[in-house]
């Protein structure tokens, strides 16, 4: 049997709880834990001074029953390859949740890219996807931006992949600039979705936004999308962090002007910032740690998995949790959260924003026809609202916890179709289909 990393078997455990409440065969069940591949790559990069360091790549396929593969690309020193599978898993779940028709990958580098100039950053790109070129394409697997990774990037990467296949290859990448075939509304559309569920959710427990503490860990390209978006609708947004800390105000931050002092100090073009917001401004300073344990209405994680772990649950004093990140909270955590009655919303549904607005702009592309920023925000809105009411009404039906139910609305999508392409049970018993 196949040794299962920690990571990933924990990813695991939230699957077999959902299966208890479908009844899908085992074979289905076996399939869907398993990944279909993992490509490891070791990618040489010339330095600026002469050198050759190689960095190690992975990118892994998950699940393509339902279409395509689609996920992200993380540059970070933590990515390994149990953490790309556990991340290429999640996103199986998040397309079914939202009825898209993709099925779920992950890539990364394990790399410090912030140590790279800009020249080696984009070296290390190219290199990356002249090794993984003949594992993507636009019907196969398509790549987006995740951690420490932005639309230059993606640019860089779609155009490799076009000059490898001699041809012009938009619907290859998704997240690219606007101006290469990227769509607009995809640089904030993983924080929009969230916020359209937060919407939903004040709407069910009727949360006023001003009475509305908020703390959000995390301060990139998620993190700052939900916390405009919901400082614009009036919420308090009392604590935020990046890698070096957190900064607290009980009244709450003016959050267009943390954005812009995150924004002045952007370095290596434009592609990550220098400060950390807790030497940049003027309040209370604080830990990670400690914004997460804050006396607030909503917290926000929207930085890295494993954030909330059974250590920690027990003092996190947040009434609500809104998953921007892809697992901050262990399933372990999962359950002590649950007794203690503080509501969850899971990251294939909070975070789903992104890869829709990806599914959307590979549409585009494929089609060559190009919508209007309205048009985005209208169709993604519809589609998280959607699912939020799906998922919402099935925790209620099956009496269990958000995340139960969103994994029982997602593996009842996957499994209905491995059922329609056969199963053991299907060849065992053909009389009775
Ligand atoms: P990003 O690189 O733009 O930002 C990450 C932020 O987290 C930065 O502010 C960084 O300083 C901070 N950070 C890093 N380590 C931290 C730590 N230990 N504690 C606190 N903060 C820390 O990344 P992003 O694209 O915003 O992704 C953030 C999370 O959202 C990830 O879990 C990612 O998988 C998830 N996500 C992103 C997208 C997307 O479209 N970008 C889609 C779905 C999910």
């Amino acid at each position: 049997m196949t040794k299962r990393p920690k990571l990933f078997k924990d990813a695991l455990r939230r699957l077999e709880n959902a299966l208890k409440h479908t009844d899908l065969s085992e074979e289905i069940a076996l399939r869907i834990g398993t990944p279909k591949s993992c490509l490891e790559v070791s990618v040489p990069v010339r330095r600026d001074d002469g050198s050759l360091d190689f960095f190690t790549g992975y990118r892994v396929r998950h699940d393509d029953t339902r279409g395509p593969t689609k996920g992200g690309l993380r540059y970070h020193p933590s990515v390994s390859r149990d953490e790309v599978q556990s991340l290429a898993f999640w996103m199986t779940f998040k397309c079914a949740v939202v009825g898209i028709p993709f099925g779920g990958a992950k890539g990364g580098i394990s790399v410090d890219a912030k140590s790279l100039s800009p020249m080696e950053l984009e070296r290390l790109s190219r290199g990356y996807i002249r090794l993984i070129a003949d594992f993507i394409g636009p019907d196969v697997d398509i790549p987006a931006p995740d951690m420490y990774t932005n639309e230059r990037i993606m640019g860089w990467m779609m155009d490799e992949y076009s000059t490898i296949r001699r041809q012009n290859c938009p619907a290859v990448i998704t997240g690219k600039p606007v101006s290469m075939g990227g769509s607009v509304g995809r640089s904030d559309a993983t924080g929009r979705g969230a916020f359209y569920c937060i919407r939903e959710l004040a709407g069910k427990h009727g949360m006023n936004p001003s009475d509305t503490r908020v703390a959000i860990q995390g301060f990139g390209n998620a993190g700052q999308s939900v916390a405009r978006l919901l400082h614009k609708d009036g919420y308090r947004i009392v604590a935020v962090s990046d890698s070096q800390g957190a900064v607290y105000s009980p009244d709450g931050f003016d959050v267009p002007s943390l954005i812009r002092i995150k924004e002045e100090t952007r370095h290596v073009q434009a592609v990550y910032c220098d400060s950390a917001l807790c030497h940049a401004i003027d309040a209370t300073t604080m830990s990670n740690e400690e914004l997460l344990e804050l006396d607030i209405d909503l917290l926000i994680p929207a930085a890295m998995e494993n954030q909330i772990t059974a250590e920690n649950a027990p003092r996190i004093k947040a009434k609500r949790i809104v998953e921007v990140a892809n697992g901050p909270i262990t399933s372990e955590a999962d359950e002590i959260l649950f007794e203690r009655g503080i509501e969850v919303l899971p990251d294939i549904l909070a975070n789903a924003g992104g890869v829709t607005v990806s599914y959307f702009e590979w549409l585009q592309n494929r089609s060559g026809l190009y919508w209007e920023l309205q048009e985005v925000h209208r169709k993604l809105q519809a589609i998280m609202a959607r699912e939020f009411s799906n998922v919402y009404e099935l925790a209620r039906e099956i009496n269990t916890d958000l995340r139960t139910a969103a994994y029982v609305h997602a593996v009842r999508r996957i499994g209905e179709t491995m059922e329609a392409k056969g199963t053991s049970a299907y060849f065992s018993h053909p009389k009775e289909h």
